[in-house]
Formats: structure tokens, C-alpha cells, sequence
């Protein structure tokens, strides 16, 4: 019998959530095709950066949105280093 083909996988949303769903799947590619779609042009949802005036702020950008993790979040730092981000 030949192995069933892979899923079509659809996750709306490419905030953390999504996002996080949307790699765990990725993982398998013969089990799953992912496609994520969001309505904004940028990927993160409320976690992402702003490029800012270095020369004025003395940084090159600012989080509008996460601003730290806590150590109870034990996944996101493996997904940093995964992810080398
Ligand atoms: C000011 C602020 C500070 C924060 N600080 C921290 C922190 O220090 N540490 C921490 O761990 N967390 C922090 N958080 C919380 C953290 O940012 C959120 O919990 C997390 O980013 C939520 O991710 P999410 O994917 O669940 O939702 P969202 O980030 O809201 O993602 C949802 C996505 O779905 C998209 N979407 C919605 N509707 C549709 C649609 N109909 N079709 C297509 N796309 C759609 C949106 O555009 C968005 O990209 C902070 C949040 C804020 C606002």
C-alpha cells in the first residue's frame, strides 16, 4: 500500500501562534504542506520591530510588542536558537 499523501495545511495568522504551528508542521514535510496567510504585509503580529534613526536613538530598531520572555516560555529560546533569529 502506498503512504497517503500529505495534507494541505492552511494557518491564518503569522503572529507567534501561527507561526509556531506553522514550523512545527513544516517539520514534516511528508505529512504536511503549510501555507500561512495574514492580512498584514508583515509577518510577527504584535511582535514585531520598528527600524528607528540610529544616529538619533543610538538603536536600529524597537519592539512594539514583546519586550522580553520569561523563562516559563521554555520552547521560544530553543526556537531562537533553531531558528538562529
Ligand atoms: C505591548 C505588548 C508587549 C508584550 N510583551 C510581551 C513580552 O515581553 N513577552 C511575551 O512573551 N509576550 C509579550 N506580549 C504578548 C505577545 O506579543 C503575544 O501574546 C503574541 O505575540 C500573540 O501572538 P498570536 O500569534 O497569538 O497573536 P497575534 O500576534 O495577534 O497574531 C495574529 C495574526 O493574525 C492575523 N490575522 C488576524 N485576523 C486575520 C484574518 N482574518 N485573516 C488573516 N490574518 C489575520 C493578524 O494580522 C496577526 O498577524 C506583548 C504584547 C504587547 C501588545
Amino acid at each position: 500500500m502506498s503512504p497517503s499523501p500529505p495534507k494541505r495545511v492552511c494557518v491564518i495568522g503569522a503572529g507567534a501562534s501561527g507561526m509556531a504551528a506553522a514550523y512545527a508542521l513544516s517539520k514534516h514535510p511528508d505529512k504536511f504542506i503549510v501555507t500561512v496567510f495574514d492580512k498584514e504585509l508583515v509577518l510577527g503580529g504584535m511582535a514585531t520591530s520598528i527600524d528607528i534613526d540610529s544616529s538619533k536613538y543610538g538603536a536600529t530598531y524597537i519592539n512594539d510588542g514583546v519586550q522580553g520572555c520569561s523563562p516559563a516560555f521554555a520552547n521560544f529560546p530553543s526556537y531562537v536558537q533553531d531558528l538562529r533569529i
